[in-house]
Order: structure tokens, then C-alpha cells, then sequence
């Protein structure tokens, strides 16, 4: 009894030392926070480069990665906390999302890039999230074991719901994007961030009226895409409330900057040129995954052959165009398009893992254990790379070091056709009765 009142002090204590009170810079009152400023830096500079992998890396064109640079770091300098680590990217998903971390790393995806007219509507979706990271509103919810999770368990759980052996690719390939997990936010958080950003904007010199548009275009891509805006209204519930409360704000500033050139549409123009130059074929990416996904290889692969021809040093592309070859029975193809994914952006998770299955499954066996590797390096112990680097060294012989890869898988995944495969190898070599 005493050992038990005693132990429930200690996790008190220990619970009280690890939250803290901090001033919320935007209310200036004192709010619980789970987070120090520095557990919440060290927190985003860890997650981020996660982060970027789960929303298929970078976009691969450093004019546009400088462009979002220096708008957000002009709209973060007028913020409430200018001296945070601010840091912005453009990560290459289809899906139009934007996502603020701990500490103030902030993405924005290729597909919402691709749908905004402006470097002031740029601005608004920026400076949204500034707003958020202003205001602390992530302060109690990436809490340490958030982060441990994601580190650690990442893709386990879906892998034990969906798993499989060998054949879908696509499935697997999904596990990762699959656990970005995001804030979701309030109401009122949400309409603080909506307040707060036209703030910034003004202050930076921008149209407020970027923002009303924002809103209006991705009000608009609700209705008609509503599957490619999931996560961005999962974490920033878009409502009616919400736009008509930015138009009233709109008409409360003055006209000085109400005016065309502070949208700012030339500048924008030239800085996504290659982006619009490659966007059709991202389209035709993205049709070819609806055909992979119904089964359709060689539709999806003679899709992809054009999309590739006419984006040929886009990596994603060339990592679809893998899958699609492998799914339509074309191996030698399949094996030559993931090297040059490989090639093209060589710390893209995605390139190296489906490199290895394909290569793997096309009896590349070293090769494979080479991407694998490196695919290893970049998201760290994920259960289904473990797994194809056992297969490996089973085809090579190699039992033992085959035999803790399966057994490493069995820690993480304990249901599925992979975890199957390893639990049987192991019994009938005798690691398991
Ligand atoms: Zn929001």
C-alpha cells in the first residue's frame, strides 16, 4: 500500500516536472504548457525531416524552395514570436495540405502550391500557420509520447491491418503517409489563426485579400476534389463561419494595400514556373494511381511513360512508373525506372524502398540490400524494410542475419500475411517452437 502512494507521488512529481507554465506570446496570460520552448524546437527539428518523408519529400526545384523561404520568413519576422527556428518547405504531395510542427517548421504541399494564383494567397496559407504556431496551439498536444510513437511504432499498425507479403506495393508504399499525424485544431484556434494571419500579412505588406481568395478556392476545391483536401480540413476545419468572419475582417483595413500589386502576382508566376511546367504530368501521376489502385497496371504504366517523358527528372514519377511496370509483369523495366528514381533524389524514402522490393523480387538481391539500406537510413527500423532485407538474406543463404530481421519484424508487427512469413520461417528453423 505505502509503495503504491508512494509511486503514485513519484509520477506526480515526475508529471509536474515535465509540464510547465509558459506566457503565450499572442494572449500574454500564463498557459499550461507540456513543452519548454526548447523540448518544443528540439521536438520540430526532429519530426520535420519525418514529416517531409510521410508527404513524399521535397519538391525538387530550389527556386520555388527559396521563394516559400522568404515569404514565410518575412510574414514569422511581423509575428508573435519572430525568434523562433522558423523553417518552410514544399513538400511534394498531390493532396493540398499545409501543416505547422513544434518550433516552427511549416510545409505546404506541391498540390496546394499548384492551385494558388499569388504570393499573397501563398502568404495567407503561410501565415495561417504561423498564427498557429504563434499562439501555441500545439503546446499540449505534441506531447513526448506523440513524438516517441512516431519514431518508434510508425506503420505498424497499418501494416498489422493491411499487411502483406510481397505483392502490393502500393499498399506498403502508402504505410508511411499513412501515419502523418496531424493537429486538430478548434474552433477557436482556428479562428485565431484566421485573425492572426491577416494580421501578419498586413504587417508584411501583403493584400489581405489573398486570404479571402484562399479561402474561397479551397472552399471550392472542397466540393469538388473533397479526397485531396481530407487532411488539411481534418486539422483546419474550413467553415462558413470562418469565411465570412476574414471578409468582415477585410473590410475593417484600409485601402493602401488593398490594391493588385500588393497580391503580388508576378513574382509568384516566375518563382513557380517549373512547378506549372511539370504539373500535367504530376496529373497524369495521379490519374495513373487510380488505375494502380483498381489493379490496372498497364494502364497506370503507359500513363506514367508519358507523365515521366514529359517530367523526366521528377523522381516520385519515375517511383510510380516502378510500381506500375512491376504490377503490369514488366520487371526489366520496372527494376531500370526505380534506379532512376533512386538516382534523381537519393534520400527519398520512397525510392529507395520500392528500389528494393523491385530489385528484390527481380533477384537483385545485393542491390536490393543497398537501397534497403538506405531507405533505412532515411525513415528509421520500418517494419516492411526490415522485412524485404530479411528476404534478402534468406535468398542469399544468409539464415541468421534473415532470422533476427523476421524476428525484428515480430516485435512491431504481430498480425498479417508479413508477420506470418516471418513467425513460419522462424519455426521451421528452429528459432520458434
Ligand atoms: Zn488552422
Amino acid at each position: 500500500m505505502e509503495k503504491e502512494v508512494s509511486r503514485k507521488v513519484f509520477l506526480w512529481v515526475l508529471a509536474l516536472a515535465l509540464m510547465g507554465c509558459a506566457v503565450n506570446p499572442v494572449t500574454q496570460q500564463s498557459q499550461f504548457s507540456l513543452m519548454s520552448p526548447q523540448q518544443e524546437v528540439a521536438m520540430g527539428q526532429k519530426l520535420y525531416p519525418l514529416y517531409t518523408q510521410m508527404s513524399y519529400g521535397l519538391f525538387q526545384d530550389p527556386v520555388l524552395q527559396d521563394y516559400v523561404q522568404t515569404v514565410g520568413k518575412r510574414l514569422a519576422a511581423v509575428s508573435h514570436r519572430p525568434n523562433m527556428p522558423y523553417e518552410f518547405n514544399v513538400v511534394n504531395a498531390s493532396e493540398m495540405n499545409a501543416y505547422a510542427l513544434p518550433g516552427g517548421k511549416i510545409s505546404i504541399s506541391r498540390g496546394m502550391v499548384t492551385k494558388l494564383r499569388n504570393e499573397a494567397q501563398l502568404a495567407a496559407v503561410l501565415a495561417h500557420e504561423i498564427g498557429h504556431v504563434s499562439a501555441m496551439h500545439h503546446a499540449t498536444f505534441y506531447t513526448r509520447q506523440t513524438v516517441a510513437g512516431l519514431l518508434t511504432g510508425l506503420g505498424a499498425s497499418v501494416l498489422q491491418a493491411s499487411g502483406t507479403a510481397g505483392g502490393d506495393l502500393l499498399a506498403q508504399m502508402g504505410v508511411l503517409a499513412a501515419n502523418l499525424v496531424l493537429m486538430k485544431y478548434s474552433r477557436d484556434q482556428e479562428r485565431q489563426a484566421d485573425e492572426l494571419g491577416m494580421d501578419y500579412m498586413v504587417r508584411a505588406q501583403y493584400n489581405p485579400a489573398g486570404f479571402v481568395q484562399t479561402m474561397a478556392m479551397l472552399q471550392e476545391e472542397g466540393k469538388r476534389q473533397p479526397s485531396l483536401l481530407e487532411s488539411f480540413f481534418s486539422s483546419h476545419p474550413l467553415t462558413i463561419e470562418r469565411i465570412m468572419a476574414s471578409n468582415q475582417r477585410l473590410e475593417q483595413y484600409g485601402p493602401d494595400l488593398r490594391t493588385p500589386e500588393a497580391l503580388r502576382q508576378a513574382p509568384f508566376e516566375e518563382h513557380t514556373h517549373y512547378l506549372r511546367q511539370v504539373a500535367p504530368a504530376y496529373a497524369l501521376m495521379d490519374e495513373a494511381k487510380e488505375n494502380l489502385n483498381k489493379g490496372n497496371g498497364v494502364r497506370a504504366a503507359s500513363l506514367l511513360a508519358q507523365a515521366t517523358a514529359q517530367a523526366p527528372k521528377e523522381a516520385l514519377i519515375w517511383v510510380y512508373r516502378a510500381m506500375a511496370e512491376k504490377t503490369a509483369g514488366n520487371g526489366r523495366e520496372a527494376v531500370s525506372s526505380a534506379r532512376r528514381a533512386a538516382e534523381l533524389y537519393p534520400t527519398l524514402y520512397h525510392a529507395r524502398y520500392v528500389a528494393g522490393v523491385i530489385l528484390f523480387h527481380e533477384g537483385h538481391h545485393r542491390e536490393s540490400l543497398e537501397q534497403l539500406t538506405e531507405a533505412n537510413k532515411i525513415v528509421a527500423d520500418q517494419p516492411s524494410v526490415i522485412f524485404y532485407m530479411g528476404r534478402n538474406w534468406e535468398a542469399m543463404g544468409q539464415r541468421d542475419r534473415a532470422a533476427r530481421a523476421y524476428y525484428a519484424v515480430l516485435k512491431r508487427v504481430q498480425k498479417g500475411p508479413m508477420a506470418q512469413y516471418c513467425y513460419q520461417r522462424l519455426v521451421a528453423w528452429g528459432y520458434l517452437r
